[in-house]
């Protein structure tokens, strides 16, 4: 059993608009971005809630949002594996009637309020994902039938014109398809089955997106600086021995760095040096900046003078 990641992405997404002004031109483009993501993992949670209430009468395990790589990296939304069979899931949360065009393959979503978007089909999707993941399986001399199906999971979406021949489910359609499966035959022995729950596991790569100013071309100078006071939401928290105090509301806070810090490599760069960092954090002395980014136990490079920290972001989600 695998749940599903928090989301880097999103992460970023709402990290860079903390650190934008108002009128900033990128800021609405980072909002409804963010709002298609937050859809997408609605949807997601939904399935993931009906498969976990189910229980199916036959050995399987479920894996929510696993991401690995075999020619490419590709994303499973779901994955639910028998000894017999494995079933990709891509799940979608669109508003309004949707047509799945087959030539060229695409999704054409009519909201109510007239508005007309198109998306990539997820039909290619799902058959993209089956064929990387059925490669994924060879490469380990591993022989399972996989079926796919994409899972609609806004309750009021309307059908126009589903796709020529790939299966389309709501949300509770989706054990009774699972349990329509054949579970015959030899099929995967214990020791194998068990080996491959433990091999997705481990061959799992947490999605790291790019930073969001390199993404969305946003100037680095655009990034309002400084420590946020989590009390009063304001930024310019100033450092004082041991710990950060709050100009506006007078909070003290010790560990107030550490979250802008996240969101310097969330938002602006994979990379921070010393002189980055006291400008970041709003900090004058190099010893000061030493000190903390030594505390965050980042890994460096490079000799004193020139050195370069970084963080693995993996160690901020719930994984
Ligand atoms: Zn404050």
């Amino acid at each position: 059993m695998k749940e599903r990641s928090d989301s880097l992405t999103l992460k970023g997404l709402i990290a860079a608009q903390s650190r934008l002004s108002y009128a900033h031109p990128t800021a609405s483009v980072l909002a409804s971005k963010q709002s298609i993501i937050e859809a997408g993992i609605g949807g997601e949670e939904q399935v993931a809630e009906v498969l976990g209430r189910y229980q199916f009468p036959f050995k399987n395990t479920i894996y929510h949002d696993l991401s690995l790589s075999s020619d490419t990296y590709f994303q499973i939304d779901h994955l639910l594996k028998t000894p017999h069979n494995g079933v990709v899931l891509e799940t979608k949360n669109l508003a309004g009637s949707l047509e799945f065009r087959d030539n060229p393959p695409q999704l054409i979503q009519k909201r109510d309020d007239g508005q007309i978007k198109y998306y990539e089909s997820p039909v290619v999707q799902l058959e993209r994902n089956i064929e990387l993941f059925s490669s994924w399986l060879s490469q380990r001399n591993i022989d399972l039938p996989l079926y796919g199906a994409i899972v609609l999971a806004y309750p009021k979406q309307h059908v126009e014109i589903p796709p020529a021949n790939t299966k389309i489910l709501f949300p509770n359609l989706v054990p009774p398809f699972i349990k329509s499966l054949s579970q015959q035959g030899k099929g995967l022995n214990t020791p194998t089955f068990n080996w491959l729950s433990s091999e997705l596991l481990r061959c799992h790569q947490t999605y790291i997106p790019k930073p969001v100013c390199e993404s969305y071309q946003i100037p680095v100078g655009d990034i309002l600086q400084g420590v946020r006071c989590d009390s009063c939401g304001k930024l310019g928290m100033i450092k004082v021995p041991r710990t950060w105090h709050c100009r506006f509301c007078g909070v003290n806070n010790h560990l107030a760095h550490q979250k802008a810090l996240i969101e310097w490599f969330l938002v602006v760069k994979r990379t921070i040096t010393n002189r980055e960092c006291r400008e970041f954090l709003q900090v004058n002395d190099k010893f000061t900046a030493n000190r903390i980014l030594q505390s965050m136990n980042f890994k460096s490079r490079g000799t004193y003078r020139d050195r370069t920290y970084f963080m693995d972001l993996r160690t901020i989600i719930r994984n």
